[in-house]
């Protein structure tokens, strides 16, 4: 096994390691971050959610780039504003021993002003949301010319969320001889032609579907006739008193609503989706994080990527149509060694769909029974 010294890291970023207490590198760590540090080369990665991809190609940019200069280096292209802010809280925390650096988050929903003022004080690294980057570059607020390294990071979200137009036309401003590094949780079409399109001969990592610290997740699954979800949900919080957990719902809707009705029974429920301002995104999830919300009802866009530790339960309050997102979705918990049980709310008649999702993840589900709830077990 690598340790961190083994793949060339330089002692700043090796003591802020240690002073996170990661121990050995990651699978697409061990496998990115030597190249990326000894070669100038395309790379594109595949990775799960929850395998430590910031760091992968965090800690080869923050040695690479001059940190003396106030040019603008480095720039992460990454789906959503909650993502943007933790690569850039998690950078910072890479890089607290790289003097002067400066790392700027900007994206949608937050004053354009203020986030110019702060790229004007000279940026080496930008992480930005695909929409307001390209407005940011229209007003020429930001300058992109000389970036020596562009990531794109959960290019399939990415993707998904129609940002292909931006995303070329942001390319189009930065340098042809960059380096282009992008990572992506699955390899569709779409990302393929992405890559072909901007990479020359990348380096190709693939790591195992496990997330890190995958085998800490138990699969449960609840069989409840339909139209008693939501009782099923209040259940299952009422047995596990100290739960922490994201429940997954299909719809903004949906997640709104179950958000509301938890809250009028009392539990410490928020709600997390795209409908909301993100004002109010931004209080939820502050709320989580501080463990005041101990559901946190969402959608699968909204909380894409959150990297929240210590979350014990996952919960499917309904099925998601791919079974990739269920990946995603059991994902969020069990990190960093610690366990964590994914549950699974089913009707009857989606049963088998509880089979697919064992036959992709290679793990049995475990089914269960609600205790003294005959009335909503079908
Ligand atoms: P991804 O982008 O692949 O979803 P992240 O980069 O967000 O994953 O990392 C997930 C979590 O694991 C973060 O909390 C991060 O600090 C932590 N982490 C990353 N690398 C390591 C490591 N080598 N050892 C321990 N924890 C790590
Ligand atoms: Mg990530």
């Amino acid at each position: 096994m690598n340790t961190f010294q083994d793949l060339g890291l330089n002692s700043d970023l090796l003591q802020a390691i240690t002073d996170l207490g990661f121990k050995t590198p990651s699978e697409v760590q061990e496998k990115a971050i030597p190249t990326l540090l000894s070669e100038e080369r395309d790379l594109v990665a595949l990775a799960q959610t929850g395998t430590g991809k910031t760091a992968a190609f965090g800690f080869p940019m923050l040695q690479k780039i001059n940190i003396d200069s106030r040019t603008t280096q480095g720039l992460i292209l990454s789906p959503t504003r909650e993502l943007c802010l933790q690569i850039t809280n998690e950078l910072k925390l890479y890089g607290k021993y790289c003097n002067g650096l400066n790392v700027v988050a900007i994206y949608g929903g937050a004053s354009i002003n203020e986030q110019a003022k702060e790229i004007k004080k000279g940026a080496q690294i930008v992480v930005a949301t695909p929409g307001r980057m390209k407005d940011m570059i229209g007003r020429k607020m930001v300058d992109i010319s000389k970036i020596e390294y562009a990531v794109l990071d959960e290019a399939d979200e990415m993707l998904n969320m129609g940002f292909y137009e931006d995303i070329t036309d942001i390319l189009s401003h930065t340098p042809k001889d960059k380096s282009t590094w992008l990572f992506s949780a699955t390899m569709p079409k779409e990302v393929a032609t992405i890559a072909k399109k901007f990479m020359h001969n990348p380096i190709e990592v693939t790591v195992g579907a496990k997330n890190v610290g995958s085998e800490q997740v138990s699969h449960e699954y609840y069989v409840v006739n339909g139209r008693q979800r939501y009782l099923a949900l209040k259940r299952l919080a009422d047995l596990n008193p100290d739960i922490f957990s994201v429940v997954f719902c299909r719809t903004k809707r949906d997640t709104q609503k179950v958000a509301e009705k938890l809250i009028e029974d009392g539990y410490n429920a928020g709600a997390l989706h795209g409908d909301l301002s993100q004002n109010q995104r931004d209080l939820v999830m502050k709320a989580f994080r501080n463990k005041q919300i101990q559901m946190l009802v969402a959608t699968d866009v909204a909380a894409r990527g959150i990297d929240v530790d210590d979350i014990t339960h996952v919960i499917n309050y309904q099925l998601p149509d791919e079974i990739e997102t269920y990946t995603h979705r059991s994902g969020r918990t069990g990190r960093a060694g610690k366990t964590g049980v994914s549950m699974v709310i089913v009707a009857k008649s989606e049963l088998r769909r509880i089979k697919s999702i064992e036959r992709k993840i290679q793990k049995d589900f475990i089914k269960k029974d609600i205790p003294s709830g005959m009335e909503i077990c079908e």
